[in-house]
């Protein structure tokens, strides 16, 4: 089934009339009313009126996460406060967050990409949608239940958190559908078999996980431990949210893009080239229909590739492949992006360590665990009242970066010049998960 026939089927080429369409209209519009792309369309010699085709995109500048940081927080918006309607921001609550900001309109358009996406996994009105997506300033929660509302689902909003009451509520309300992180369905899965419950029997018929990378391996496991067909979904809130791309339960290999909203090209990281459809690269988008905070060329990080085979569904939407891994340092620990500057920043806020630092991301039981280990410095090694004021740093530095970055983690203090070192670059974070 194909929740919109019209935009979702269209034909190569009168996808492309609309596309170009769209991104002259985009393009003028944030030259006229964000300074940041006025300034750097003339940094780059570049003018609206360039894009006589789709391929003059490429002459047009990138836009980059650091664009975004340095404009924080509503500084690349392209429409007054007064017509923004909802504010969502990425992890990080220090002056680093991403903050991104919708109109009504915005928000009408990421409720039918969404409602698109659930069709797309053969959800219907009739489903219950447990939807364990955090609620709040990340956009997988609201992202997704707007969309099931817009289909006309029934949406649990149970959010993330408190796995014994979701399987108590998986159990009662018997939803037919749930959408959260892959690793935490697993974990649902292994805390159910812990009280006893048997996931299998539940009336789940089908899963759409995303928000974290993950791989067949865990597909096929998921689908085991629950008795579902797992779907993978992509997003991130700089674009939208849940819902920029969706696979089909008809062809389950690599998610279609919203091409009717979001023009997408690969790069070559390293020179920033186009490549060519199918080669491996970094995800760049361009918002095509956006208001508040339409984005030209936005850098992804994320390393897929496209997949331009036409589809079984129907669906003419061209594919991109699972992400394989990042053209940055970020990491995504139990669905909250990490970058290790971040928790560096607030290790230099405590006094008495070290500039020595190791971040070690694991999983156990299918929750990710973050633990930092940090030397002390000579001085607080050697001032003898060690233990009680070692204890207060520890939990000190636990506090901070759950104000700050909204995780948990283990913190262990070590002594002076106990880390490795490293010659050249240093490589302080080790990702031991295996997914
Ligand atoms: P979201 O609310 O969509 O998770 P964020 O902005 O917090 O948005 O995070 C977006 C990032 O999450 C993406 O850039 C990508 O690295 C990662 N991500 C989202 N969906 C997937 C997916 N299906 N597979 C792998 N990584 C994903
Ligand atoms: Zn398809």
């Amino acid at each position: 089934m194909i929740y919109n026939e019209d935009f979702e089927t269209l034909p190569r080429e009168v996808m492309e009339t609309l596309q170009l369409k769209r991104l002259k209209q985009v393009v003028q519009r944030v030259y006229h009313t964000v300074g940041f792309y006025r300034r750097s369309f003339d940094n780059a010699g570049v003018q609206p009126d360039d894009i006589t085709s789709l391929d003059d995109l490429k002459k047009f500048p990138f836009t980059t996460k650091q664009d975004l940081r340095d404009n924080y927080p509503f500084g690349l918006f392209a429409v007054p406060m007064s017509s923004v309607v909802r504010l969502h921001a990425s992890s990080g609550t220090t002056g680093r967050a991403t903050v991104v900001g919708y109109t009504r309109r915005d928000i009408d358009t990421w409720s039918e990409l969404m409602a698109r996406c659930l069709v797309a996994a053969g959800v219907t009105k009739n489903d219950i949608l447990h939807n364990a997506y955090g609620y709040g300033l990340f956009t997988g929660g609201l992202g997704v239940h707007y969309g099931a509302e817009t289909l006309g689902a029934s949406v649990i909003p149970i959010s993330g958190g408190n796995t014994k009451r979701q399987i108590m509520i998986l159990q009662d309300f018997g939803p037919t559908a749930i959408c959260c992180t892959p690793s935490y369905a697993l974990n649902l899965a292994e805390q159910g078999r812990a009280m006893g419950v048997d996931m299998k029997a539940l009336k789940l018929r089908v899963g759409i996980f995303g928000a974290e990378p993950w791989s067949e391996k865990m597909r096929a496991e998921i689908e085991d431990a629950l008795g579902l067909a797992a779907l993978n979904i992509y997003g991130l809130s700089e674009i939208m949210g849940p819902g920029v791309a969706m696979e089909c339960i008809e062809d389950r290999q690599g998610m279609h893009i919203f091409e009717d909203h979001f023009l997408v090209e690969v790069i070559d990281p390293a020179t920033g080239e186009v490549l060519p459809p199918g080669e491996p690269g970094e995800l760049v988008f361009t918002t095509l229909t956006k208001e508040a905070f339409p984005l030209i060329r936005y850098r992804t990080r994320d390393i897929s590739r496209l997949l331009p085979e036409p589809c079984r569904c129907g669906r003419t939407h061209i594919r991109m492949d699972r992400i394989t891994g990042r053209s940055d340092d970020m990491l995504i620990i139990r669905g909250v992006n990490v970058f290790p500057s971040q928790i560096e920043a607030v290790l230099m806020g405590v006094e008495g360590l070290g500039p020595h630092y190791q971040i070690i991301v694991d999983r156990e039981e299918n929750l990710d665990t973050l633990e930092v280990q940090v030397e002390v410095s000579e001085k607080l090694f050697a001032s003898g009242d060690e233990v009680k004021v070692l204890q207060g740093t520890e939990r000190r530095i636990v506090k901070d970066i759950k104000d700050y970055l909204g995780i948990s983690a283990k913190v262990k203090l070590v002594e002076p010049k106990s880390l490795q070192r490293f010659e050249g670059k240093a490589s302080r974070v080790q990702d031991r998960r295996r997914i």
